[in-house]
Formats: structure tokens, C-alpha cells, sequence
């Protein structure tokens, strides 16, 4: 007997479809490109990144200002004033933003200027947390724990179904495994493997599946050849100077160059790019 009731077929068959307010969806036809820094650094990194990723068809700004760093002294991120600058710049491309909620202290604040909550793979078994964003009925990005199975991960998804929220989107993005090579193990074949067990979308984030800028893009090729609902990647202006996860963040120009190979395999598995974003 499957444990989790809500996220699965037997209690939906269609797809579920999570829409964003600037039209973005996740789970459509269309795929959902969400770009942008690890950590919300500046006015002037926010301001070119969101220009930039809109600029090359991106539909969602990513961006962290409230960050789970393995050490207490790396950057913790910029708080309410990285939120701030989340809103603003992303509104000037009308891109959503989409961004992590750390603590359950900070959901409220985080859903004011966001139009989706990232519960990140350190918070995916807390269960506070996905309570309290259920509760609120702001679209989740669900990113599977570090050591998580899928059935812990859909378990967590459960959470927040049952808390009243129906927009869910599960986001892969590797698991630890004993090979440093790479950061984490992309887990590519849960994405079909999902398709069967649930009726929510599932997007695919190769920065942190691999840890390396320039596996990116093959891994985002074939996350969407796959069946993933959308992507997430990290962009920066400068990756070298990057205040967090640099390795892995791609420059403008190596993301436009993913973007101009995208069409050719969203048509492959009948998908399309997000319609341009206004005023990009
Ligand atoms: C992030 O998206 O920057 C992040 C911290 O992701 P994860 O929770 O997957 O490590
Ligand atoms: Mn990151």
C-alpha cells in the first residue's frame, strides 16, 4: 500500500498545472525556466542577472536571501532587503520571483514579496515549516532532501497537500552519494519514475545536481529530454567573485547559449519554451 494519499494518481489523475502571477507555469505545455544567483549579493547583481536571464527567455527569478550555508560564518544572505530587491527587479521584466524560506518564522514575510517558496533540500523533513507554507496557499518548490527517498520526498509533498495547499512543484536536484566527482548525483530517473507515482510537476536544478558550470547544460538537456516540467539554474555575472556557489553558476552568455538549445528538445518531448516575458 503507497502511504502518501493527496500527491497521488488514485486521488488525482490529471496533471496538476501550478501557475504563477506572471503567467508562468509549471506542468503546462509550456516549461518553466527559473534563473538567477544563488544569493541575492547586491543591487547591481540583481539588476543585471534579472535582466539578463528574462533577456534570454527565462520566466521566474531565482535568488536567495535567506541562505542554508554549511558554515555559521559564510554569507547568510541579505534578509528582507534581498527580498526587496527580488521584487523590484523582477517586476521590471516580468519575471515571478521565486525564492527559499528557511524558517518557519519567516514564511509570512518571505510570501509578501514572493510568488513562490523554496523549501530547500536541508528543510525537506521539517515538518513546522511545510505545515506553517501550506497553510499559506503561496505556490512551493519542494527540492528533495539531500539522503531523501522518493517516497520521504512525496511524504513531505503530503505535508503541504494536506495542509490545504495544492500548488506543489517537486524539484530534483541530486542526492549525496560516495563519489565526490560530482557534487551530488543528478537523479534523472525520477523524473519518469514520478510521472507514475504523482499528479505533481517535477523541474530539474543541475547546478546543484552537479556542482559544475559547465555540466549544466548537458544535464539540463537531459532533464527536460526526460520529461522535467521545467529547469532551475544558477546565473551569475561573474561566477568567480560569486559570494556563494560560483562553480556552479553559469555566466550570461553560457546561459543564453542553453537557452538557444532548448526549443529543439522541448519540441522533441512536445514541450515549448515559456512565451517571452513582458518588457524583458
Ligand atoms: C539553492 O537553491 O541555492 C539551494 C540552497 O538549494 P538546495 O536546497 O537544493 O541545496
Ligand atoms: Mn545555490
Amino acid at each position: 500500500m503507497i502511504p502518501y494519499k493527496l500527491v497521488s494518481l488514485e486521488t488525482r489523475r490529471e496533471p496538476t498545472v501550478v501557475r504563477l502571477a506572471n503567467g508562468a507555469t509549471f506542468g503546462g505545455e509550456a516549461l518553466a525556466i527559473c534563473a538567477g544567483p544563488c544569493s541575492v549579493e547586491s543591487r547591481e547583481q540583481l539588476c543585471a542577472t534579472a535582466k539578463a536571464v528574462a533577456q534570454r527567455g527565462a520566466n521566474v527569478l531565482r535568488g536567495g536571501a535567506f541562505k542554508p550555508r554549511t558554515s555559521p560564518y559564510a554569507f547568510q544572505g541579505l534578509g528582507e532587503e534581498g527580498l526587496k530587491l527580488l521584487r523590484e527587479h523582477a517586476n521590471a521584466h516580468g519575471l515571478a520571483v521565486l525564492t527559499e524560506v528557511l524558517d518557519v518564522r519567516d514564511v509570512e514575510l518571505v510570501a509578501r514579496y514572493a510568488d513562490m517558496l523554496q523549501i530547500g533540500a536541508r528543510n525537506m523533513q521539517n515538518f513546522s515549516l511545510l505545515r506553517e507554507a501550506g497553510e499559506l496557499h503561496v505556490p512551493v518548490l519542494l527540492k528533495r532532501g539531500i539522503a531523501a527517498t522518493v517516497e520521504e520526498w512525496l511524504m513531505a509533498a503530503e505535508y503541504l497537500l494536506l495542509a490545504g495547499n495544492k500548488d506543489v512543484v517537486l524539484c530534483e536536484r541530486g542526492v549525496r552519494s560516495f563519489d565526490s566527482a560530482t557534487r551530488n548525483v543528478l537523479d534523472l530517473a525520477v523524473i519518469p519514475l514520478l510521472a507514475s507515482l504523482t499528479h505533481l510537476p517535477v523541474i530539474v536544478d543541475p547546478s546543484h545536481g552537479t556542482g559544475v558550470a559547465r555540466l549544466v547544460p548537458p544535464m539540463a538537456i537531459a532533464g527536460i529530454a526526460a520529461g522535467a516540467d521545467g529547469l532551475l539554474v544558477e546565473v551569475h555575472p561573474n561566477p568567480a567573485v560569486a559570494v556563494s556557489d560560483g562553480g556552479q553558476s553559469l555566466t550570461f552568455a553560457a546561459f543564453g547559449e542553453l537557452m538557444t538549445r532548448l526549443p529543439g528538445i522541448a519540441r522533441a518531448v512536445g514541450r515549448t519554451l515559456p512565451a517571452a516575458t513582458v518588457a524583458a
